[in-house]
């Protein structure tokens, strides 16, 4: 089976440390297999190696090689679908996540500390509003954050001062987050993979996983060599192609990204002085910020399913322009994509295919985040605490109708429908 190597991401392009670990060969043992080096596997890896256990990482490609090294680098609070959860457990919103929203927030920045992992993070974040029905959203939003006594900085912003964080006339206004921020995805990914490693985790980068033989012990197979081990967790999320149930209950969204060429002191003044990561309120939605050295980083999403960066530049650039009628001739030095999961319900799915296969998927536009708790929350349940897993495990996901047979024109008519509903 072929392996891959990077997207020719800006974020490739500037990892700290291009890792190499071998390929799995032979018949090897451990306490913890996870499949899938991402942020999901990453974590829980790093989580695990931490409370003493023998784990082993398998990678089909490279560690951070999905979504998790190739994302907009938006550290945001919130765990999509609280509502549909706390209906189905018949408790409060309030409740159930009140700690749990910014605890993936907090595991990064101990990682980072801890580790001195190198990735650009930064404080700082606004939540725009294109409509007046967001404007309703954010006041809601940071009436909530006030209630809680949020620790950090959060204001509304008026349409004035929104255009002067943003440097553009689009939104009516914005909820200044210093609590959420931004950072180099793959980089936090490599660090993290080389905390876990240093803890005693093992990883495998090129090996495909084709087989996974349940059992007491399960057997994780790839082509030249296979792990057995107590427990294995499954964190491929929309690269995910094994296990037909886990392929049929999320939506493979793509979502495109380019970087500039590196902006003068006087453009970045025009369009992000105070370097927050923007974010607008749509599905079919637009996030961009500033790289560490002053690249204008753009992402969103289009109803495409290649990889042509030449396309994707071409099509971003017609964004910018509407934001920064000044950077339509700027030079994109970088154009690529990837794939999300989304559950039609949008819950985190956490589960388990056997008593000891688990899983841990889906969490639309929140990856960066939620991930890093999800990974907490696995590392529980593998060591017999259920208590947060089974919040999630319990909500039963949609099966999404024809998912195997007709991805990609389901995917493309849910963009569509998405685009429409976004007009209104
Ligand atoms: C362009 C883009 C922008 C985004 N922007 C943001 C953002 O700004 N903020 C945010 O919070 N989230 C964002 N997201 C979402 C976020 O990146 C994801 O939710 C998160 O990275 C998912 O991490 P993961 O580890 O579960 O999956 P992935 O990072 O996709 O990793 C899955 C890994 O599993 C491996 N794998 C799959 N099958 C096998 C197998 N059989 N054997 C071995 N390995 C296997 C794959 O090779 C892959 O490396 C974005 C996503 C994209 C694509």
């Amino acid at each position: 089976m072929n392996t891959r190597p990077h997207t020719g991401s800006y974020y490739a392009a500037t990892v700290n440390e291009v890792t190499d670990f071998a390929p799995l060969r032979g018949a090897q043992s451990a306490d913890v297999c996870v499949i899938g080096a991402g942020f999901t596997g990453i974590s829980t890896a790093l989580h695990l190696a931490e409370r003493g256990y023998n784990v082993h990482v398998i990678e089909a490609n490279k560690v951070g090689w999905g979504a998790s090294g190739r994302n907009g680098g938006q550290m945001i609070g919130g765990i999509a679908g609280e509502a549909h959860i706390a209906r189905h457990h018949e408790r409060d919103v309030e409740e159930i996540f009140g700690a749990l929203r910014w605890a993936g927030h907090e595991i990064i920045r101990e990682r980072v500390d801890t580790y001195g992992i190198d990735c650009d993070l930064k404080y700082g974040y606004v939540d725009v509003a294109i409509k007046e029905r967001h404007m309703a959203d954010i006041r809601h939003d940071y009436e909530r954050l006030h209630a809680a006594d949020f620790p950090h900085e959060v204001r509304i912003l008026s349409r004035e001062a929104t255009r002067e964080a943003t440097g553009t006339d689009a939104y009516i206004g914005a909820l200044l987050n210093m609590g959420n921020g931004h950072l180099h995805p793959l980089n936090l990914c490599v660090g993290e993979a080389s905390a876990a490693v240093s803890l005693g985790a093992t990883i495998y980068e090129h090996s495909p996983v084709v087989d996974i033989q349940r059992g007491a012990k399960a057997r994780v197979v790839t082509a030249d060599g296979s792990v057995t081990a107590d427990a294995v967790v499954l964190a491929g999320n929309a690269y995910h192609y094994l296990e037909r149930k886990l392929r049929g209950i999320l939506f493979p969204v793509n979502s495109f990204m380019v970087a500039t060429e590196p902006l003068s002191e006087e453009t970045v003044a025009t369009i992000n002085p105070r370097d927050l990561a923007i974010c607008d309120p749509n599905f079919v939605l637009e996030y961009y910020r500033l790289s560490a050295d002053k690249r204008l980083l753009f992402g969103g999403r289009l109803n495409y399913f290649g990889d042509d960066p030449k396309l994707i530049e071409a099509r971003h650039r017609r964004k910018i322009a509407r934001h920064y009628p000044h950077l339509a001739n700027v030079k994109i030095d970088f154009a690529w994509g990837g794939t999300i999961g989304v559950p039609i319900n949008r819950v985190p799915q956490l589960g388990r295919l056997s008593p000891n296969i688990f899983y841990c998927q889906g969490y639309s536009g929140h990856g960066v985040n939620v991930t890093h708790l999800a990974g907490q929350i696995m590392a529980d349940a593998i060591g017999g605490t259920l208590e947060r897993f089974d919040l999630f495990a319990d909500v039963k996901p949609f099966v999404v109708p024809f998912a195997h047979a007709l991805s990609k024109p389901m995917v493309a008519l849910g963009v569509l429908y998405y685009q429409l509903r976004d007009r209104l």
